[in-house]
């Protein structure tokens, strides 16, 4: 399939894949077409190192999570097989539009925010480093939501991406696993024997990822749940129709949504069902794997290594030690062991509340043989501990947290603040127990999809500059170092970002119809809608800038357009409060005709991977602003400062580590440390005082109650007022002042254009650190023990698109 151009490869797909022709073809059609094209380059590749890894037994990396934020793929495969040149000149010599066909595919919104986004980086890093790895996770019919305004307010609907054909999945009707749920644990033969009572089966659906120049593919195995048996269809002969199909609509109910939080529990049972059925199907699948190539079950832990995305698949200790212990006789000890020599958890929060926590009663009906197997491990583990002082249960509960902690032979927080909290906070004793446990692996982002792709007149000028090695090497930004003091390079950096401003206002205006300067400076926030991001910080911000130059309209202003963009969990009644604070605010004062030269505020709906993209390669400052201690890491904000946007920002996260690199002089810092929130928080009346003493703020809120945003109701706000002027636990208030202050400091380096371009520049200069591929290298040494395997069959392996000549 690779031996004809691109451009015959797309008409044969249309044609004989689509049954379509060009004269009648959609631009679905067309895209479909690409994408099978282009998927044609990559499966040689994708089973060459299939085949690579069996014939050198290497060990593979598991990656369980419950959301892969994968965004687009097919522009990602083709830049990664640097197809660009080649897919554009085909698609125009068809006569279609490039740009048009590629953002005719719905995004993959399989993930909430950062914690799905990582995976995602992760699975490209693994293939481009040529790392041996499967992700596993579940293929959600309907992703997280769709979000529309209606009158300011968050509207949601369901997201349906696999109601198009998906050309990028495989269904593996080989490979499906049945699960059980409930029933109960009877003695046989001396043994304890689970009899569950409810069963789905798990139907594998396979997506390539393509690393790098598509020297590498791993795969993305994502578990559908469908029902054990057919369709009932003497009930259906019956005339029961409803009834027949009940098993399958029963049974499907597991895949059909992702749980639109990923911070806060979800007390349901639904969702601890879908935890323990992908986890499940995955720990099958891995030891079916390991079974087929031989090799004895100890030896488990030197062929693979499973890494936990947060604790949603927690459960795979228990099940791990019940697979060994129970269905294959290992002795428990030795179970436990070997489960924990193949498992690692990645910690992503310290908020007690986004802790998981199962109540045993639950644990107990759904999963009765792992409820005993955690009383087990817990005993055991209890067992090697003189002082006995944690306990994976209490209060009636099962702490996923100390679970996923116990059963893990490493730990990692994803910034060195948040490893450091870790240490001191949630899992201090533990820490102390095992003071080995717990390592850090900052986070970082793919410089393919995030720099590469996303800006190409940004990573067009790197190349001209430094050469292409940067791609894959992303430290070697650092070799732009000399540039940052060279007017010619300057000029051609400011000129990249101002073209990007350019088409973002164009698009703003075509799409939203908003009119923005593209001269002004482009203040973007764009994350989920969260009380410790601290969303309301910056409209208050904006309330005040609004105050001050309708009082002096003559005055300096520099002129700012502020983007927001976010979904709320819909059940989070005060993140939805602040978005359509936010809506109201941006309607008063873009339509005032004394500001509105100055000032404009925009949220942009259903924010997702591509409005990222577009928006990230066209801002000037990013906006980091969480209450410190609170944002365990962020990725977000290694994007923006890849791109050249300077950040405000609280020293949170990997905020703090994005400062150090970059440098003090080129990041906007404000606010109080950890430590001195902790400390707020015990002065009684800290936001009625912090109130008192800044004019602005009190202004500003005063200005909310008063009705000036929401004049047909003008109490609408009175709750997030009395919220922020009461407790005000995320310190909103006690921050505003200097947040304030930081936000005139960038005025005046935005106001000096020379300056303000080097900064961005030194930013974009000083991330190459924030790499993902820097990331995984470092579970690689620190965690995993694995090695790349590409080294050496780079020349066996078809190089994409050799077959052209
Ligand atoms: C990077 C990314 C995130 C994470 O953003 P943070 O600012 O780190 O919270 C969330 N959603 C999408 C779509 C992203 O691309």
């Amino acid at each position: 399939m690779t031996d004809v151009d691109l451009r015959t490869s797309i008409l044969r797909h249309l044609t004989y894949s689509l049954g379509s022709d060009a004269d009648h073809a959609t631009q679905h059609d067309w895209r479909i077409a690409l994408s099978l094209a282009v998927r044609d380059r990559l499966i040689e590749n994708w089973h060459a190192a299939s085949r690579a890894t069996r014939a050198v037994g290497a060990k593979r990396v598991y990656y369980l999570s419950m959301e892969f934020l994968i965004g687009r793929l097919l522009e990602d495969a083709i830049v990664n097989l640097r197809l660009e040149d080649e897919a554009q000149q085909a698609l125009t010599g068809l006569g279609l539009d490039p740009v048009a066909v590629i953002q005719d595919e719905p995004d993959a919104a399989l993930g909430n925010g950062g914690l799905g986004r990582l995976a995602a980086c992760f699975m490209e890093s693994l293939s481009t480093l040529g790392v041996p790895a499967f992700g596993y996770g579940i293929r959600y019919e309907h992703g997280l939501f769709r979000q529309s305004f209606e009158e300011g307010r968050q509207i949601e609907t369901a997201e349906d991406w696999l109601t198009q054909y998906h050309a990028w999945e495989f269904e593996r009707r080989d490979v499906r696993f049945k699960m059980c749920f409930g029933g109960e644990v009877v003695e046989e033969g001396g043994k304890p024997v689970w009899h569950g009572q409810e069963a789905v089966m798990a139907q594998a659906y396979d997506t390539p990822v393509i690393g790098w120049r598509g020297r590498w593919a791993n795969t993305l195995r994502l578990w559908s749940a469908q029902p054990l048996h057919g369709f009932d269809l003497d009930r259906f002969n019956r005339g029961e129709y409803a009834a027949a199909a009940e098993p399958e609509a029963l049974a499907r109910t597991i895949s059909r949504v992702l749980y639109p939080d990923d911070t806060t529990e979800q007390g349901k049972e639904l969702r601890l069902k879908q935890e323990y059925f992908f986890t499940a199907a995955s720990l099958r699948d891995i030891l079916r794997r390991f079974e087929a190539e031989g090799g004895a079950l100890t030896d488990l832990p030197k062929r693979a290594a499973i890494q936990l995305n947060d604790t949603h698949p927690a459960i795979a200790g228990p099940e791990l030690v019940r697979l060994l212990h129970d269905e294959r006789e290992m002795p428990l000890d030795q179970a436990i062991a070997t489960a924990r020599g193949c498992l690692s958890y990645t910690n992503h929060t310290l908020m007690p509340e986004a802790l998981e926590r199962w109540s045993e009663d639950l644990m107990t009906s759904l999963l009765p043989r792992h409820m005993q197997l955690i009383e087990r491990i817990d005993a055991a583990h209890a067992a090697e501990q003189p002082s006995r002082s944690v306990s994976l249960t209490g209060d009636g509960e099962v702490r996923m947290g100390e679970l996923a902690f116990v059963m893990a032979h490493k730990v990692n927080g994803v910034s060195a603040l948040h490893t450091d909290l870790m240490k001191k906070t949630v899992f201090a004793e533990l820490h102390r127990l095992h003071p080995d446990r717990i390592v850090n692996e900052t986070n970082g982002v793919t410089p393919r999809r995030w720099l590469l792709s996303a800006n190409p007149r940004l990573s067009g000028l790197i190349t001209r500059t430094i050469g292409e090695g940067w791609v894959d090497d992303l430290e070697q930004l650092e070799r732009l170092e000399p540039s940052l003091t060279d007017p010619a390079f300057l000029d051609a950096y400011a000129a990249a970002k101002r073209a990007n401003k350019a088409d973002l206002a164009d698009w703003l205006a075509a799409e939203h119809g908003v009119q923005v300067d593209p001269d002004a400076m482009f203040d973007v926030q764009i994350k989920r809608i969260h009380e410790y991001k601290r969303q309301h910080l910056n409209i208050l911000e904006a309330i005040a800038l609004w105050r001050d130059i309708k009082a002096n309209p003559q005055g300096n202003w520099v002129p700012r357009v502020k983007i927001f963009a976010g979904k709320a969990a819909p059940g989070y009644f005060f993140a939805k409060e602040i978005i359509r604070l936010i809506n109201d605010v941006a309607a008063v004062i873009n339509s005032d005709p004394e500001t509105n030269r100055y000032l404009k505020v925009i949220f942009l709906p259903n924010y997702n991977v591509s409005l990222a993209e577009r928006l990230i390669p066209a801002s000037d400052l990013s906006e980091q602003i969480s209450t410190a201690g609170k944002e365990a890491s962020g990725t977000g904000n290694m994007k923006f400062a890849l791109n050249g946007a300077p950040t405000i920002g609280t020293l949170d996260g990997a905020n703090v580590e994005i400062r150090d690199r970059v440098g003090a002089r080129n990041f906007f810092l404000f606010g109080m440390t950890a430590d001195e929130v902790e400390a707020r928080r015990a002065v009684p009346e800290h936001a009625a005082q912090a109130i008192a003493a800044d004019p602005r703020l009190s202004g500003a809120l005063m200005e909310i109650s008063r009705g000036t945003f929401s004049r047909r109701d003008r109490h609408r706000y009175r709750g997030v007022v009395a919220n922020l002027s009461g407790a005000d636990y995320f310190l909103v208030c006690s921050d505003f002042t200097a947040y304030w202050d930081a936000q005139r400091r960038a005025d005046a380096a935005f106001a000096d254009a020379d300056a303000w371009r080097r900064m961005a520049a030194c930013n974009t200069a000083r991330s190459g650190w924030f790499s993902s591929d820097r990331t995984i290298r470092g579970y690689m040494a620190d965690i995993w023990d694995v090695v790349a395997v590409r080294s050496g069959l780079d020349e066996a392996m078809q190089p994409p698109g050799s077959s052209l000549g």
